[in-house]
């Protein structure tokens, strides 16, 4: 620009001394001429490289580009390398773009780019052939009038109300939250059953989403054989064991007939005999609900009545066990019940007070709690036992887990306890939180969504 500006000087400078030096040596006329024809063909030359540039700017291909005169030129140089550089990047950009959608089509799982309206953006082919889109004729579309199957309509819901997602509550008005990335769903494929998907849908950036299916089919299959042999060979053995611990049992209380000197021998066979029954049953009701995918019933649980049994049982448990039982508190909100299977929550609440009393040496105490916090209803099981270390954690509802196996087996553990609570609990949408101080002790804690809580209207003291 500072050339331009001297260039125009020196021009105007050197035009206007020429007619000066007219005036001064003809006349005023000639050098008023000279001036305002000098003045007329800089503009006209301007006015023509303009002309050039409106032209060239309505269709601007860099080969034909002008190549200017004067000033013009250094214009039209510096538009050159501008355009070339933002063309280099564009075309840069457009094939990494280009690069980007041949990796995602080269996937084997589908992928879906969804807007913050649940628009279909993008989608590769193996998500057009899992979901039934067409990407032509399916972009900007909403993917809920695509991919009608209502267990994928609550899932799309929860995720924007940042609520887990529950079977039959589709028109729930959910509270706004932020997206949250929700484990993935399990569904069968609406256009043919025998293929079974898995869904999971991860917010990013401006609140836009990527919905990730996966065809499991092969892998449920698997699933179902090891399940289906687990719950076989469970059932197969059940018979014979509990023909043998009937005969073992007969023949202990029968006088005379188990020598003094066998009895020792006989009692433990009658313990192991226990301890695999008890092994059997928990295989059993761990694959029952595992092949069980369905969401349970909600009926309405009576939350107060439920507790009482439970805070029973423990206090039962618990003579059993030792010679000066626990102390074993109960703190409850009578007004809060819960939607849910009855026998598995039962299942669930009571493992884990169980656990409580079995891995809390005698005198100690245990606190049971229920309430509202967070927006979620809390059950809690608060002990002063032995505490668990903080590696062993993240592995506790891992089958078979113990951390301390002769303890488990001393107090009538099958190591299958919190396992059967983690599948319980992920039917009911609830989360186990687990904190522990070796020990100190320890407190297991579920956390039931909102979704779930049925709040009777607080009774009025008289
Ligand atoms: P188990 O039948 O062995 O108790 P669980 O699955 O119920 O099996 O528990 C797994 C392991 O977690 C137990 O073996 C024990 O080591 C640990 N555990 C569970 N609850 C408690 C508790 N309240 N205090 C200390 N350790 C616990």
């Amino acid at each position: 620009m500072q050339d331009i500006r001297w260039n125009a000087f020196w021009l105007i400078s050197s035009l206007s001394l020429l007619s000066l030096v007219l005036w001064a040596s003809a006349d005023a006329v000639s050098a008023l001429i000279v001036l305002s024809s000098g003045l007329f063909l800089y503009l006209i030359g301007h006015l023509y490289w303009l002309h050039k540039l409106h032209a060239w700017l309505k269709k601007p291909v860099l080969y034909h580009m002008p190549n200017g005169y004067g000033v013009w030129e250094d214009v039209f140089a510096s538009l050159y390398q501008s355009h070339r550089k933002n063309s280099r990047s564009q075309t840069q950009l457009s094939s990494t773009l280009e690069r980007f959608k041949h990796a995602a089509s080269a996937l084997p799982d589908g992928v879906v780019v969804l807007n913050s309206g649940n628009e279909i953006e993008w989608c590769n082919p193996p998500a057009e052939n899992q979901l039934g889109l067409n990407l032509n004729q399916d972009q900007n579309q909403p993917i809920s009038y695509l991919v009608r199957h209502s267990d994928f309509m609550a899932y799309l819901q929860a995720q924007e109300a940042g609520e887990p997602a529950i079977k039959g509550q589709t028109s729930q008005e959910p509270v706004k939250l932020d997206p949250i990335k929700l484990d993935p769903i399990k569904l069968k494929s609406w256009r043919n059953p025998e293929i079974t998907l898995e869904i999971q849908l991860i917010p990013f950036g401006a609140k836009q989403k990527l919905l990730i299916c996966r065809d499991v089919t092969v892998l449920e299959k698997t699933e179902t054989v090891r399940r289906d042999f687990i719950a076989n060979v469970s059932h197969e053995l059940r018979t014979p064991l509990t023909v043998v611990g009937g005969f073992l049992e007969t023949l202990s209380d029968m006088d005379g007939i188990v020598p003094t000197s066998s009895k020792t021998y006989f009692d433990m066979m009658l313990d192991q005999t226990g301890r695999m029954r008890r092994i059997i049953e928990d295989l059993l009701t761990l694959s029952t609900i595992e092949s069980n995918a369905q969401s349970p019933n909600d009926n309405e649980i009576d939350m107060p009545k439920l507790l009482n049994q439970i805070q029973n049982d423990a206090k039962n448990l618990s003579k059993s066990l030792h010679k000066t039982s626990h102390a074993i508190y109960l703190e409850m909100d009578k007004n809060l019940n819960i939607k849910g299977a009855q026998e598995e929550l039962y299942s669930a609440l009571s493992n884990l007070t169980s656990n409580a009393v079995r891995y809390t040496p005698e005198g100690g105490d245990i606190f049971i709690a229920w309430h509202l916090r967070d927006n979620q209803a809390v059950f809690s099981v608060r002990d002063t036992g032995i505490g668990i270390e903080q590696q062993h954690i993240h592995r506790l509802t891992e089958r078979f887990y113990r951390v301390d196996r002769s303890r488990s087996r001393e107090t009538g553990g099958t190591g299958l306890g919190l396992a059967i609570v983690k599948h319980i609990l992920s039917r009911h949408q609830a989360k186990l939180e687990i904190e522990s101080e070796w020990g100190v002790g320890s407190t297991f804690s579920i956390d039931f969504p909102m979704a779930r809580v049925v709040q009777k209207p607080v009774e009025m003291a008289l």
